[in-house]
């Protein structure tokens, strides 16, 4: 049997409703432009929690504050220069910063998983941003799967896997970027990577200059969040294919490899941004039962690829 979800399209009505339950500590599901979060106020320890209980989700694992705007993220964060600068230049937008939490933050401690820092988010999506302005309080949204599986880019996506665990899904189409946020800790002098998303690399280093990563510097400081297994298929996932196996889906980017039980492409002129966008739907639709594993084809490290290839290393990865 399956349950009963309500989805709505995102008129005025459904999204001031939806800011009404966020308000009396129910679940939302919302689009972003990077993926669907499954929002709870932020400043509510029991909406926070019922997000924990509903994706299943590690609760040392700290969840990102949405905010309208930058001046409701001064009131939460302690802004660097660093900051400003990435603000400025990012927001609204797929970066996430962490911050200093001011010293009266309202944002549950649970929702920082008790650390002194929060991660804080201005999203483009126009319906986000109604819905946060409407909601006047911040609002956490880590993506609205189970914890552990492939990330929702479409409202059908949250419904699969959430159904009975929330109040309503604004269905607001397919998400633009489909990849989560780029994730940096600014509380300092220098930007540190902390998780490759939607802004690249190269962009980050044309605002903040060099850029501190895991790959600079073994010592850097790494996210709560990053597990090894995430976003994983209950198929095998097998990365830098360059062959078919017997009974094999492949996941193809650019020319596809011939042989395979299904095909599906992430963008057959190797463009990095139509794969960030279709990688979680594909992954999502190549995932039947009766196939041996999925086949993933090389996808380049540069640009949007250091995010790719980021979740499907950890789509691959032991579980
Ligand atoms: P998600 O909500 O699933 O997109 O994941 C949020 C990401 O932000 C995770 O990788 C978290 O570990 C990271 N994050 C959130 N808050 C903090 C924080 N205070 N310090 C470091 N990383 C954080
Ligand atoms: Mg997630």
């Amino acid at each position: 049997m399956t349950e009963a979800i309500r989805i709505l399209p995102t008129t005025d009505a459904a999204i001031d409703e939806a800011a009404a339950l966020l308000r009396a500590g129910r679940l939302v599901a919302f689009p972003t432009e990077t993926v669907y979060g499954l929002g709870g106020d932020a400043t509510d320890d029991r909406a926070v929690a019922a997000i924990f209980a509903a994706k299943g989700r590690p609760s040392f694992n700290p969840l990102i504050s949405h905010i309208p705007d930058v001046a409701r993220a001064r009131e939460l964060a302690l802004f660097t220069p660093l900051a400003e600068k990435l603000a400025a230049a990012f927001w609204p937008g797929p970066l996430t910063m962490v911050l200093k939490r001011q010293p009266d933050c309202p944002v549950s401690h649970l929702a920082c998983a008790g650390l002194e820092t929060i991660a804080l988010r201005v999203p483009a999506h126009p319906v986000a941003k109604r819905l946060l302005e409407a909601t006047g309080r911040p609002v956490v949204a880590p993506s609205a799967n189970p914890s552990g599986r492939v990330s929702p880019t479409t409202a059908k996506h949250v419904a699969e896997g959430l159904a009975g665990r929330l109040a309503l899904v604004l269905d607001g189409g397919p998400c633009a970027i489909g990849l989560e946020s780029t994730v940096v800790d600014a509380t300092g002098e220098r930007a540190v990577l902390l998780r490759p998303g939607g802004v690249t690399l190269e962009a980050l280093e044309q605002v903040a200059g060099p850029v501190i990563t895991s790959e600079s510097d073994p010592d850097a400081p790494t996210s709560p969040g990053q597990l090894a297994s995430h976003y994983a298929p209950a198929l095998p996932v097998r990365l830098n294919a360059t062959d078919v196996k017997p009974g094999e889906a492949l996941l193809a980017f650019g020319p596809a490899l011939p042989g395979a039980a299904v095909t599906l492409n992430l963008s057959e002129t190797g463009n990095l941004e139509e794969a960030a966008a279709n990688l979680f739907a594909l992954l999502r639709a190549l995932d039947r039962p009766g196939l041996a594993g999925i086949a993933v084809m090389r996808v380049p490290e540069a640009g949007l690829g250091l995010a790719i290839n980021d979740r499907l290393r950890r789509a691959a990865a032991p579980r």
